[in-house]
């Protein structure tokens, strides 16, 4: 389980009901939502919360390093609360359902020198694709 919570409050950031309303819709595993959903989500809980409340919040946690932006499709960019522990994603084409998944390799170590042509190689997204079991027998 992931521990969004508990990992902000000890960055020292500043809870109130607003900024904790989108760490909970956005706590959990697996979980890769859109801004457009965590304001919907959200707004189930505290009715008030504006969209750009849902925003800047969500743009602190990842200036924090606790949330990560990720693109897995031709979508809306999704936020992750997964930022400490490396994964790719795997995505049902169908119903955009995302899994957080671990290659067996480390891809950024993969890539062969002659690959690199002399960059500095930091990161990689991969994202693999294909359809979720309830998609597949649907
Ligand atoms: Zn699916
Ligand atoms: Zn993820």
């Amino acid at each position: 389980m992931s521990d969004l919570l508990e990992r902000l409050r000890g960055r020292g950031w500043r809870m109130t009901a607003q900024r904790r309303v989108v760490a909970e819709v956005l706590d959990g595993d697996h979980v890769h939502l859109t801004a457009d959903e965590v304001h919907a989500r959200a707004a189930q809980r505290l009715p008030e919360i504006s969209r750009a409340t849902v925003y800047n919040t969500l743009g602190e946690m990842v200036s924090l390093g606790e949330v990560i932006e990720v693109a897995t499709d031709h979508r809306a960019k999704r936020y992750d609360p997964n930022a400490h522990h490396p994964h790719q994603h795997l995505v049902c084409a169908n119903c955009g359902a995302v899994r957080d998944v671990r290659p067996a390799g480390d891809p950024l170590k993969d890539l062969p020198a002659d690959e690199r042509f002399g960059y500095t190689v930091s990161d990689v997204e991969i994202t693999y694709r294909g359809l979720c079991p309830d998609c597949a027998s649907a």
